[in-house]
């Protein structure tokens, strides 16, 4: 699930044409705390393997896997959960494999 803020939510309801109530009834999720996520796993607007808001997408999608950001081993749960949901995410951590020589190890 992909975290957005107000700003990015504005951003790509402007994009798709939407108004604000309607971009949040159709994609968002809200928290007691003012948190909004995607509420679709694959997100909706992954189309094939590709981003269909490219341009457009948020701030969490652009970073990810965001080894800049504290504890990303920490993280990996949640990433590896969305392994095979997401091409994106499938495509990172493949590449991560070549780039690191991960081997499985053999039993
Ligand atoms: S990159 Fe695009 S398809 Fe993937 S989670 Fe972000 S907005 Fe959705």
């Amino acid at each position: 699930m992909v975290n957005i803020d107000e700003e990015e939510a504005n951003n790509l309801s402007a994009h798709l044409g939407q108004t604000r109530a309607q971009f949040d009834e159709n994609y968002l999720d809200k928290g007691e705390s003012g948190r909004m996520v995607v509420n679709a796993i694959p997100c909706h607007f992954l189309v094939g393997n590709s981003c269909s808001v490219y341009e457009h997408r948020f701030a969490g999608c652009k970073e990810f896997p965001a080894f800049h950001v504290p504890d990303f081993n920490k993280r990996l749960f949640t990433t590896y959960m969305h392994y095979d949901r997401c091409p994106i995410i499938f495509n990172v951590l493949e590449t991560l494999k070549i780039d690191t020589g991960f081997k499985q190890p053999t039993t």
